[in-house]
């Protein structure tokens, strides 16, 4: 079979494919059907911070699929019972009442609706460049046009207001705020940091007027900005977490993470059909083990900051800024960013786009110095080839 042309004829397009198979994994590399090797700094859309393939998360998952692998959440379960205690161990204090989906966006809509259910208010407010997800309450808080306008009319409700601005923000929050959504890093909004000034101030307001603080770890979760979530750079305390993404080393799960307060949701109003799936549970508490048990976060802060250095170093006209925390990199470019991709693609390296002009780098946190050096190697030499 040609699976590029049968793939391109029988899927829907919307999402364009590049031109190449991919058919195996291990580590932080990938090979393709004809056994073509390229380090993966795509990284599953940053869902494979435990790198592909990892022994003991096959382990868990094989072992677990011979046990069981469906319980619905009307009965109790042993691996799901010990991923809860686990997720409320290793997230901010207070964070003890959690819902368990299947994605990113399920974990953002969950969110969105506990939060009105617990202040019993509308109003969402949401920041410029902000990425929530692709569902409507998710997307309404998501910013892009190009993901808003096909679909509207979207939720009423939601306001954008610049991100990383506190004015902006202070002038936004009022007794009506159900809640405030933010991300520790915009990732898809072209990976940048927020101060941690301008969240501490963000959660004071949030408080001091009565409404919630849901943060958005769905990509920096999990060891990925160099600790196991973002909000422990600033010692946050949002009422609501969402993560998904690296949560179950690469398979499908999030989680909607919850103050008491927060989680005053009236039973039986919200729920899913495979959230809590004892196999992805099993795959998750393996993935929590081993990003603690090979200091993953420790090495994603360390390491993540050699490989920044490292692109730093590169003297080119065509780089505008670098920015980043741990193994979130993001390089914006005076170019558009898509040939850029191509010609690394052609010497062997997998990386993303953060919007049309920034080169988007999230690696699995087991990628090693040496991979790190044959990266950086391709880019400057295509920094140097290509004309943006
Ligand atoms: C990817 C992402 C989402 C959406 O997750 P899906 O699993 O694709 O639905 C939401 N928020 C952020 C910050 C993301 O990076």
């Amino acid at each position: 079979m040609n699976y590029m042309e049968v793939e391109d004829q029988y899927s829907m397009g919307i999402i364009p494919k590049r031109e190449v198979v991919i058919v195996r994994g291990h580590g932080a590399r990938v090979w393709d059907d004809d056994g073509r090797e390229y380090i993966d700094c795509v990284g599953g859309h940053g869902t494979a911070n435990v790198g592909h393939c990892h022994p003991a998360i096959i382990d868990a998952i094989t072992k677990q699929a011979q046990q069981l692998t469906i319980c619905p959440e009307v009965f109790h379960n042993n691996v799901r019972a010990e991923l809860l205690k686990i997720l409320a161990d290793i997230s901010p204090e207070g964070l003890n009442q959690i819902f368990l989906c299947n994605s990113g966006t399920e974990s953002i809509e969950a969110a969105l609706k506990f939060a009105r259910a617990a202040t019993g208010r509308q109003e969402i407010i949401a920041t410029m460049r902000g990425f929530h997800g692709r569902t409507f309450g998710a997307l309404s808080a998501t910013w892009n046009p190009k993901y808003r306008k096909p679909f509207e009319p979207l939720l009423s409700g939601f306001s954008h207001v610049k991100y990383n601005d506190i004015e902006a923000m202070e002038g936004a929050i009022s007794e009506q705020t159900a809640a405030v959504i933010l991300e520790i890093v915009q990732g898809e909004g072209g990976v940048r940091p927020g101060n941690g000034d301008y969240f501490q101030q963000v959660q004071n307001s949030c408080r001091e007027r009565g409404a919630l603080l849901i943060i958005d770890e769905v990509q920096t979760g999990f060891g990925r900005t160099g600790k196991m979530f973002a909000c422990d750079h600033y010692d946050l305390q949002p009422d609501i977490l969402c993560v998904a993404k690296a949560m179950a080393g690469g398979l499908p799960m999030g989680a909607t993470l919850c103050t008491t307060a927060a989680a005053a949701v009236p039973v039986m109003s919200h729920g899913s059909t495979f959230g809590g799936n004892p196999v992805l549970c099993a795959a998750s508490l393996a993935t929590i083990r081993v990003i603690q048990e090979e200091m993953l976060a420790e090495r994603a802060m360390e390491m993540g900051a050699y490989f920044r250095e490292r692109l730093e170093s590169i003297r080119t006209p065509g780089v505008r800024e670098i920015r980043g925390m741990g193994f979130l990199i993001g390089v914006e470019l005076k170019g558009k960013v898509t040939p850029f991709l191509r010609g690394l693609m052609a010497r062997g390296v997998m990386a993303l786009p953060a919007g049309n002009t920034v080169l988007r780098f999230l690696p699995p946190l087991v990628i090693s110095k040496e991979e790190i050096d044959i990266v950086v190697g391709h880019v400057e030499a295509i920094l140097n080839e290509v004309k943006g």
